[in-house]
């Protein structure tokens, strides 16, 4: 493995606008498990509570669900830590590599890591937007008023609207900022790393076709712990393994390349 992760340093040291694609893998060493996996949120909560008609048909409901699936500690984001591989993927940006994360974790992770240029496709679901004036508040406090019994569901504290968590529910479209920033960065984008996605969830996973159907395509590289749903169209250089290990090494591969190449 030495090797390929030595090729893909290269390749990224070469690279003008490397971008990475993270997904629900990146963020299942950090205890959060993939919605759709075994032990996922899907498996003990009705997708379909998570769908934009539903909650607006009733939005004091789905506030409840939410406080009582935070208060058993089975989806407590806000305590969850991220693990080396966001950290890597951090100190890659640090080093001027990798220009920009784009995930569709809404978990914060790459965030907490130190990762400044974060594209959220599928919003945060650490924070609260209101429905009618768009202002954000973190969930927390939300989540304090409720709990307090104060009002239900939680209101603005600026406009008195409703409030949502900022996440994008079923039926809802890709925030449009999101959409338009990940467009830009696949026009500029030389090497794509896709980690810990299984590339079936649509529009995301066609960012890397993007990518490959342009002229000239990008490198796109892919460390996953199962091939992705496309790997054999799209995926260059394919490192099977753990996110956190396999983005270590890739990190400490760069600093060391970086260094020689300074001297
Ligand atoms: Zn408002």
């Amino acid at each position: 493995m030495d090797e390929l992760i030595s090729q893909i340093a290269d390749c990224l040291i070469n690279s003008k606008n490397a971008v990475a694609l993270t997904g629900a893998g990146i963020s299942t060493e950090s205890g959060i498990p993939d919605f759709r996996s075994p032990g996922g949120l899907w498996t003990r909560v009705d997708p379909g509570e998570f769908s934009i008609d539903r909650f607006l048909q009733n939005p004091a409901r789905f506030w409840r669900l939410h406080l009582r699936l935070k208060e058993s500690g089975d989806f407590d984001l806000a305590s969850a830590k991220p693990n080396p591989a966001h950290f890597a993927l951090a100190r890659m940006e640090q080093m001027g590599i990798l220009k920009c994360v784009i995930t569709q974790n809404v978990d914060n992770l790459h965030q907490k890591a130190g990762s400044v240029d974060v594209v959220e496709f599928h919003g945060n679901l650490l924070r609260a937007v209101c429905l009618k004036c768009r202002a954000l508040e973190p969930i927390a406090q939300a989540e304090a008023r409720l709990s307090n019994g104060q009002e239900e569901p939680p209101r603005c504290q600026a406009c008195g609207g409703l409030l949502k968590p900022d996440a994008v529910f079923f039926g809802e479209a890709i925030p449009s900022r999101a959409l338009m920033i990940s467009q830009v960065q696949c026009e500029k984008c030389d090497v794509l790393l896709v980690v810990g996605t299984s590339l079936q969830v649509f529009p995301a996973a066609q960012i890397p076709i993007t990518v490959k159907l342009k002229f000239p395509p990008a490198t796109v590289v892919e460390v996953n712990r199962e091939p992705s749903a496309m790997h054999e169209r799209i995926t260059d250089h394919l490192v099977l393994g753990s996110a956190g290990e396999v983005l270590s090494r890739l990190s400490d591969c760069l600093e060391k390349k970086k260094t020689c190449t300074a001297c």
